[in-house]
């Protein structure tokens, strides 16, 4: 009998290495053409592990036998000698693609069936012929899987044969070779399935993606001493601990093979392969430390033992989860086995908002009651509540709320606060809800539009008829998007010190600035936690809706002489110079943005019948004038009437008395720690003139407050562009502005003409049908709102070279939108605090990608 070196050696001369090359340490086996687990092997191979005989096919042989020329599979065959049993597994460039399952023990027939009952007993032959012939009859001969499905039994053999030639006319083939072209066959065609070729392109499979097959001896796992298969791994694949983990199935041949699994190392409840065989358990032990260093990898080692000799059959990557995945790749350049910039790039930066939050346990069973947007991710388990009055009340008592709503409003921010997660029937990922509960870090699922939602009777109705009560547990999986019936079982978020590091290495190689957008203190807490820059955008106008601040904030809005209206704002001013002081304190020097007050002052009074009776009576006014005051304040379309930069105008002391706690906190904070040079930036403006306006007025105070504290500093006044109007004509606003900030919410529904809280109505429609090709308030839609961005920053930097621009829309947090800030050269994005870690690493990874040239 030949050496196997020669054997291949001999075959090798004769080969058409078009069609097949044998594995050995120097072949030139290429992923591109071979696939992954050929590459794969030929690695294990040169780190001289005993892997069995291995042949693979390139891809444009697979592919041509998919068209119907077969290589000389009698010549492939040969390879695997006289009584040749082999596995046949695909090898597609990248490992997530998937392919056609690995077909085991080709090659079986009467003869070698014959031969291993000699050696290995009756029923171990009969078993492993009867496993042959039923997939061959499923997979190869596509028979009906409910004829060859018998467990193995002294008839079984027989019965799934005579059904073979029942269903086929003809006896199951003998002729190896015959076999192998037919399995090839079968493979090389599943895989130009229209099936299999949707599934790998959502894995990111280019249309054109190729397979690759290879064919190896088949470790029989039989044999007089310690015979079976395992797979080991040494990381755990849900937190990435270094651990020994994986299975031993060792197989006794008495009158008939038996199955006995063995724990892999020592453990007092039954005996492991590390006793059993402590001399192979050492050399698995080192051959994983081996691949770990060669194949720079975490990997899962599949392998063989007959009768005690040790055979490596596969290793694939472990298979893990992303928080797991960070773990890894920071051991490995920690170790000094990838470099840190490899690191960054094997973690994919949305899979990190996972870590961030409490998660739905993958591997727990799940009971789906409804479907939503995923607005904001994280799990989070509660009983249901249809007011925020009701959320504030179990807040009281501890009990974790799930707020349930049509759609949310700015009065039910206290609520949403008070609440675990948040549900709305209505609504997109811009939406009020979304918007806020994915600062303040709250699980939230949008346009839940299946739902019905009875806040008369307190309940709910699932699409499956299922009715909840107020008080009834759910569980909100915002970062899927599913609402489950009762508690799920959940993973703790996983902010440890390898994401930290992870993170850091990021700031290291990224080449844009991340913000935050945070309005309260804890919000700019949360920030610094996750090491934003600085705050981007603090929308002023939710420090105005705690208890204290609401009612005064309505007196202002209700006062009818300019005298009364003074008198409610000096005591707001106290609470926000209080606001302001927090920020700057907690932001220690970092560049903080405060947005002047934004939405239409309807937006602060009540919308129901109790609430202006109660307003009525706060402000001691007869309900009859209350009422026809905020019927006279409401708007039909909120978002496009007087608002933002228009109030300031015709209410200029509301701006005055921000401006002023602004700086006031500006020369406070000062005092106590580092410098602060605040950022003042003005919402919704459209024309120059308004700008001219609001800076005048915000110099006057400056100057006022300079004078009275007998203190200097300095500040930045900005612009928000958030209509096109602001974008077009951002060459003449620049002459005025330190910064322009671009709000892509504003501006994407002003681009559009399309409302940000009625869009989650149709979306889904419209993005199933391709009118657009993802959401735009969720990924930047380049070609319209893009364009307004980019001829906005062109014209505001050929008037000011050094104008800071920037990004403070929902857009700042994704990797698609920050990807394009980062082409047209902004210095910044900012999103809500947890998103920064996502935007810290999309950003290094486009670093990485595509390095700006330095000149
Ligand atoms: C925007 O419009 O993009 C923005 C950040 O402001 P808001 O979401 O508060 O309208
Ligand atoms: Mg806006």
């Amino acid at each position: 009998m030949l050496h196997h070196a020669e054997r291949i050696a001999a075959v090798q001369k004769a080969a058409d290495f078009t069609e097949f090359t044998p594995i050995g340490p120097a072949d030139p086996i290429e992923r591109a053409r071979h696939g992954w687990r050929a590459k794969c092997l030929q690695r294990l191979i040169r780190l001289d592990m005993p892997v069995p005989r291995t042949v693979a096919l390139p891809c444009e042989t697979v592919r041509a036998i998919a068209a119907g020329t077969m290589p000389d599979t009698r010549r492939l065959i040969a390879v695997f000698g006289d009584h040749p049993l082999v596995t046949v597994r695909p090898s597609p460039e990248n490992p997530d693609w998937g392919g056609p399952g690995t077909v085991l023990n080709v090659g079986m027939n009467d003869a070698t069936h014959a031969r291993i009952a000699a050696r290995h007993g009756q029923a171990a032959a009969d078993e492993l012929y009867l496993r042959f012939v039923q997939s061959y009859a499923i997979h190869v001969a596509r028979l009906d899987p409910d004829m060859f499905s018998a467990p193995p039994s002294a008839t079984a053999l027989a019965a799934a044969r005579a059904a073979y030639a029942a269903e086929t006319d003809e006896d199951f083939p003998q002729d190896p070779a015959r076999q192998l072209s037919e399995v090839l066959r079968s493979m090389a065609r599943a895989w130009e399935g229209t099936t299999a070729r949707l599934l790998r392109q959502a894995k990111g499979a280019p249309p054109e993606a190729a397979l690759g097959l290879i064919v190896q001896d088949m470790a029989l796992a039989m044999g007089p001493g310690l015979s079976g298969t395992g797979t080991i791994q040494f990381v755990e694949g849900v937190t990435g601990t270094p651990q020994i983990t994986g299975r031993f199935r060792g197989m006794k041949l008495g009158r008939g093979p038996v199955e006995e699994t063995l724990y892999l190392t020592r453990d007092p409840r039954g005996p492991s392969l590390q006793d059993a065989a402590p001399d192979t358990f050492a050399t698995l032990t080192a051959y994983g430390a081996a691949c770990r260093k060669g194949l720079r990898e975490e990997m899962q080692i599949e392998f063989a033992l007959e009768g005690g000799a040790l055979k490596i059959i596969d290793a694939v990557k472990v298979h893990r989860s992303s928080r797991a995945a960070v773990r890894i790749a920071v051991a490995l350049a920690n170790d000094g086995v990838i470099s840190r910039e490899d690191a960054l790039l094997r973690v994919e930066p949305r899979a990190l908002s996972e870590l961030l939050h409490t998660q739905v346990d993958p591997r727990a069973p799940r009971d789906v009651c409804a479907r939503g947007i995923a607005a904001s991710p994280g799990a989070a388990t509660g009983r249901i509540v249809f007011s925020a009055a009701a959320a504030q009340a179990a807040a009281a008592q501890d009990a974790p709320a799930i707020l349930v709503r049509r759609e949310t409003s700015p009065d039910d921010i206290r609520g949403m606060h008070a609440s675990v997660a948040v549900l709305t029937e209505r609504g997109g990922v811009t939406s009020h809800a979304a918007v806020i509960a994915r600062g303040l870090g709250l699980p939230c699922i949008v346009g839940a539009s299946d739902l019905r939602i009875n806040t008369r009777d307190r309940s709910m109705t699932a699409p499956d008829g299922r009715v909840f009560a107020e008080g009834d547990t759910i569980t909100v999986d915002g970062t899927s998007g599913e609402v489950l019936a009762g508690a799920a079982e959940m993973l703790e978020p996983a902010l440890d010190e390898a994401f930290r590091t992870l993170l850091h290495w990021a700031d290291n190689v990224r080449d844009i600035g991340i913000r935050a957008n945070a309005d309260t203190p804890d919000d700019a807490r949360t920030a610094r936690m996750f090491e934003a820059e600085g705050i981007g955008l603090c929308r002023t106008e939710h420090m105005f809706f705690d208890e204290d601040r609401l009612t005064v904030m309505r007196e202002m809005i209700f006062a009818d002489m300019p005298k009364d209206r003074k008198v409610a704002l000096d005591r707001l001013l106290p609470m926000q110079r209080a606001d302001f002081t927090a920020l700057f304190d907690i932001m220690a020097g970092l560049p903080v943005c405060i947005r002047l007050l934004d939405p239409p002052l309807h937006e602060f009074l009540p919308h129901d019948r109790d609430g202006v009776k109660e307003l009525a009576e706060a402000l001691d006014r007869p309900l009859s004038e209350v009422s026809r005051r905020v019927e006279a304040l409401s708007e039909f379309n909120p978002m496009l009437g007087m608002r933002g930069v228009r109030l300031g105008i015709a209410v200029p002391e509301i701006y005055e008395m921000q401006a002023r706690a602004i700086f006031e906190a500006t020369v406070e904070a000062s005092r106590r720690g580092a410098p602060v040079v605040p950022e003042i930036m003005i919402p919704l403006v459209s024309a120059k003139r308004e700008v001219e306006l609001v800076k005048t007025r915000i110099d006057a105070v400056a100057a006022a407050v300079r004078t009275e504290r007998a203190a200097d500093f300095t500040y930045r006044l900005g612009v928000m562009v958030e209509t096109p109007r602001a974008a077009l004509r951002a060459g003449e606003i620049a002459h005025h502005s330190a910064f322009l900030s671009f709000g892509t919410n504003d501006l994407t529904q002003m681009t559009y003409g399309l409302s940000r809280d009625d869009a989650g109505r149709f979306m889904g429609t419209y993005v199933a049908q391709g009118v657009f090709p993802e959401d735009p308030f969720h990924t930047l839609d380049r070609d319209g709102v893009g364009e307004l961005l980019m001829i906005g920053a062109q014209r505001g930097r050929a008037t000011r070279r050094d104008l800071t621009l920037s990004v403070c829309g929902e857009h700042g947090g994704n990797p698609e939108s920050i990807a394009f800030c980062r082409d047209l050269g902004f210095d910044y994005v900012s999103c809500s605090p947890f998103r920064v870690p996502v935007a810290r690493l999309a950003a290094a990874h486009f670093a990485l990608r595509e390095p700006r040239s330095t000149n």
